[in-house]
């Protein structure tokens, strides 16, 4: 069943504040916290869940801190009576307004350990070199991006993880799963049977995987206990991370952190969408599979053309 809309925003969500209300009676909300700069995905969704403190799943993208607030406040809450934060993952779309949202309410800090040591690294300086070969630099040239990119490692540096899990631990009614593959810090968190699944699965569009060679550029920030061997990065652990939650049950509600609504509609989706992902990447990895093979048979000049050679 679609939530309720509390109040409107415009068709990607932007702005908007949805309620949900389960059979079982729980009341969760959504904030539609927009991008700071110009993006097609929409907003980043902030959850905000009545328990025995106030507790919000992500704060959306640094520079949108206003927003967040003015949604908090349709809620029925000021941003000071947050009492805790759980942060799915360190991007700057999903803690990007934690440093204000801790500072002004005092809220305890939740995420996974490795978030905490990730905290103020950037990103950017440690995989310059295989982003620039691969993908090529600037990855944007909106001003707003760079400037929001600069604050948040400023501002990681700043931030202390007071509470960080680890998978399986449970806590207020909250179960954690740590599921790395988009992210090495990414979280997917229980609450009833609702899944806060940050951008580990997401409606319409298929989360980016991290990329296997990250893994040696950060190693030596991990916690130790991360630094044998690669279970963090890649599209490998990414799959195997979807495989994990997958099987949670057919009665889940998937609350995904992008595209819950767009284009005027929401898209409502349960475990299901974590088999769809993996199919996807099971096919397209066939697929360069196939590729790989065509071109290596048309070099060696054994193409499609039949065999001339016959007897040994
Ligand atoms: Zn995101």
């Amino acid at each position: 069943m679609d939530p309720e809309i509390i109040k409107a925003g415009d068709e990607s969500g932007n702005r908007m504040v949805i309620k949900y209300r389960f059979p079982d009676g729980v009341v969760v909300h959504g904030i539609g916290v927009p991008q700071a700069w110009q993006s097609t995905l929409g907003p980043t969704w902030s959850y905000v869940v009545e328990g025995d403190k106030l507790t919000l799943v992500d704060t959306g993208c640094n520079g949108s801190l206003r927003e967040l607030e003015e949604g908090l406040e349709i809620v029925g809450y000021p941003l000071s009576a947050v009492g805790r934060v759980v942060v799915t993952h360190g991007h700057l779309d999903h803690d990007g307004n934690c440093f204000d949202v801790v500072s002004r309410s005092g809220a305890e800090l939740w995420a996974h350990e490795v978030y905490g040591n990730l905290l103020g690294v950037s990103h950017r300086d440690r995989e310059s070199d295989w982003r620039e070969r691969f993908i090529g630099l600037p990855r944007t040239e909106d001003p707003e991006f760079e400037q929001r990119f600069l604050e948040h490692t400023n501002l990681g540096q700043k931030l202390t993880l007071t509470n960080p899990v680890t998978d399986g631990d449970v806590s207020d009614g909250f179960t954690f799963y740590y599921t790395p593959g988009h992210s090495p810090d990414e979280l997917c968190i229980l609450y009833n049977r609702m899944l806060f699944s940050g951008d580990h699965i997401l409606p319409q569009i298929t989360p980016h995987p991290s990329v296997n060679m990250s893994y040696a550029r950060f190693r030596d920030v991990l916690p130790k206990d991360y630094r044998s061997e690669n279970l963090y990065y890649g599209l490998k652990t990414f799959i195997n991370s979807l495989r994990r939650v997958s099987t949670l049950g057919d009665d889940i509600t998937v609350m995904p952190a992008h595209r819950a609504y767009h284009r005027g509609k929401f898209n409502p989706i349960g475990l299901d969408r974590a088999l769809a992902i993996m199919e996807h990447h099971r096919d397209r990895c066939a697929e360069m599979i196939g590729f790989v093979r065509k071109e290596t048979m048309d070099m060696a000049g054994m193409g499609e053309k039949p065999a001339t050679r016959s007897g040994p």
